[in-house]
Order: structure tokens, then C-alpha cells, then sequence
């Protein structure tokens, strides 16, 4: 499987690169994107001028269904379509975790940017093979 990874701090450093089919752990859903979007982050993070944590798979923003759970999961099943919510790790215990509002945590790690993100494609589906433009 191929991913657009940031894979050094600074400006460019990013391409696809070969990476590992994603395995969700106890608490995790495995989704299959169906749509994705790259914003002003994105671009930031390509061009060194907002933090990013490589090596970081890219893609925070995307719609898609679920098709595989953790043993710990409840409230959804495969099939069950889904948008993202991009804090995956914080802190649970700020005033901002306390009252709902994780993306405003200090320590929030998001996907994208923080923990790997979502723009990975399996062969065959990568735009350089199907002949749409990429980054
Ligand atoms: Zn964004
Ligand atoms: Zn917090």
C-alpha cells in the first residue's frame, strides 16, 4: 500500500512511499475512504511552515465506511458510513477535553499531522497509476 508521507521537517519532503496495510488496534475502526480533501494544512505541512511530527502519513480531512473494528469498539459496525473527527490522542482531562471541545486540546495529536492520516491508496489506485494528477 502507498501513502503520502511528510518524512522530514522543513519544506517538500513529501511523497508516496511504501507502507503497511493499517491494522485498527482495541479502540480503532479501519475505514475505507471514499472521498478525501486537501486543505491549507496540508499544503502548510508540504511547505514546512506549520508543525507536523514526521514520519507522518498525510490526510485529516475525509468521508468513507467502515469496514473493520477493534475489539473495544461499540456504536458501529461495518458498513456504517462515517466523517472524520481528527483528534485522535488527547489528554482527557483539560477544561477544553472536559466540556467536549478535544480539538482545542494542547495536547491533541491529530491524524494527518500528528498520528498517520488517511491519504494511502492499495495498488492499482494511487493517481501516478491511474493517470490523475497528484502532489
Ligand atoms: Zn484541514
Ligand atoms: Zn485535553
Amino acid at each position: 500500500m502507498k501513502a503520502l508521507m511528510k518524512w522530514e521537517s522543513g519544506a517538500g519532503h513529501v511523497a508516496l512511499r511504501e507502507t503497511e496495510r493499517p491494522v485498527p488496534g482495541p479502540d480503532e475502526v479501519l475505514i475505507r475512504v471514499a472521498a478525501a480533501g486537501i486543505c491549507g494544512t496540508d499544503i502548510k505541512i508540504w511547505h514546512g511552515t506549520t508543525w507536523s511530527n514526521p514520519p507522518v502519513i498525510l490526510g485529516h480531512e475525509y468521508s468513507g465506511v467502515v469496514v473493520g473494528l477493534g475489539r473495544n469498539v461499540t456504536g458501529l459496525q461495518p458498513g456504517d458510513r462515517v466523517v472524520s473527527e481528527t483528534a485522535q490522542v488527547v489528554c482527557g482531562k483539560c477544561a477544553y477535553c472536559r466540556s467536549g471541545r478535544e480539538l482545542m486540546c494542547d495536547r491533541r495529536l491529530s491524524i494527518g499531522y500528528g498520528v498517520n492520516g488517511i491519504h494511502r491508496c492499495a495498488a492499482g489506485h494511487c493517481p501516478q497509476d491511474t493517470g490523475q494528477p497528484g502532489l
